[in-house]
């Protein structure tokens, strides 16, 4: 556990349990040093006490480069609650969450994610004020898909020689709470919409309301396309479904798309450009930041502004040095997290 700690760069790992209320939570602290650590938390089923301790650590990295990129002022967290297959009750499972944050003083601050919902932290909000994404505070999905599309839009202009996405054919796999906002903005800025989700629901919702073609979950990596949108799963981005894609570039929201970085390199030598995910898909931690330290609307649309603006850059200094956006945003983040000014 301490090997994976060191090579993830991880600050601090924090177990707890509440016997009263079954929970059993992971807090992964990767670094505070731009700030009081801000992540999601996950309330998933995991198929032993390992692989969600290996989530937490895993995630929370990506967190402190999103955050050191966005410019914000906090640090980067993760927390996993192991999901039983029976609870007796969920709220008080999130309540004695709510306890355990609080006993970190302020160092870690939670949010919704993979599982949770704004009631989940209204149930902690009793018992700690270090909590975002509440009801009163809103989900941040839609500011998610805000960046995105601003993302997707630099994308096009870097790549295709254009931002105008009339007529641009965009392939999204998984039309939850982002992907299907990111496929509103984009079917009402003209682009040809390609979806699919498992949930053959969110597919026909999307034909009828977005006029977008339906294609089978299997089939979506190798759709031909402008520009694939991965809004479901992480590490979609591997050896074999790089070799398969048709697309010129790869901009979507989802959480840690590559399977490693080398992957990067091969979507680089096949001439697609990859939007960073931490880059790209940093409204919706802008947003729940920004929230939770009182700024107002038009500090934080000033904000999301700068997704567009940043990928632009990290996408120029990859193509002057010949090496993938990824590579080129990691370095960005390594210095302002770790180079001593
Ligand atoms: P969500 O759970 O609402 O949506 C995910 C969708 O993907 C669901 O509709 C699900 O049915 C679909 N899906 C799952 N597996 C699939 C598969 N194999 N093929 C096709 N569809 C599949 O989640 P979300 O909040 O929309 O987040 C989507 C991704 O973006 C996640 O990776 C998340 O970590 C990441 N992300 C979300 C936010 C946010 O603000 N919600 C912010 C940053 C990153």
């Amino acid at each position: 556990m301490f090997a994976l700690m060191q090579s993830a760069h991880v600050e601090s790992l924090h177990l707890s349990i509440d016997p009263v209320t079954g929970l059993k939570a992971v807090i992964a602290i990767h670094s505070s040093r731009l700030g009081p650590a801000l992540g999601g938390c996950r309330y998933l089923a995991y198929p032993n006490d390992e692989s969600a301790v290996n989530d937490a650590i895993n995630l929370a990295q990506d967190m402190s480069y999103k955050a050191a990129l966005a410019g914000l002022a906090v640090g980067g967290a993760k927390a996993v609650i192991m999901r039983a297959p029976h609870v007796e009750s969920r709220s008080a499972l999130f309540e004695a969450f709510g306890r355990c944050i609080e006993q970190l003083d302020g160092r870690y601050i939670t949010a919704i994610d993979s599982g949770t919902s704004t009631a989940d932290m209204d149930c902690i909000a009793q018992y700690t004020r270090h909590v975002t994404s509440t009801t009163a505070a809103g989900d941040p999905s839609t500011h998610t898909a805000m960046g995105v599309f601003s993302g997707i839009r630099s994308t096009a202009s870097s790549r295709l020689g254009s931002d105008n996405l009339e007529g641009l054919r965009v392939a999204i796999q998984g039309l939850g709470k982002v992907g299907f906002a990111l496929a509103e903005q984009l079917h009402a800025a003209g682009a040809e919409l390609l979806v699919c989700d498992i949930d053959p629901g969110k597919v026909r919702l999307a034909m009828e309301q977005l006029g977008a073609h339906p294609i089978a979950c299997e089939a979506l990596l190798s759709t031909p396309c402008d520009i694939l949108a991965p809004c479901g799963l992480g590490a979609v981005l591997n050896w074999h479904s790089v070799a398969q894609l048709r697309c010129s570039a790869v901009a979507g929201c989802a959480n840690n798309q590559l399977a490693s970085l080398q992957v990067a390199d091969q979507l680089e030598r096949r001439g697609i450009l990859y939007a960073p995910d931490y880059v790209i898909n940093s409204g919706g931690l802008i947003y729940m930041a920004l929230t939770h330290q009182g700024a107002q609307p038009a500090t934080i649309n000033q904000h999301l502004l700068h997704i567009s603006q940043r990928l632009t850059s990290i996408y120029a200094h990859a193509q002057a040095e010949k090496r993938s956006p990824a590579r080129v945003s990691d370095e960005l983040a390594h210095k302002l997290l770790y180079d001593e000014d």
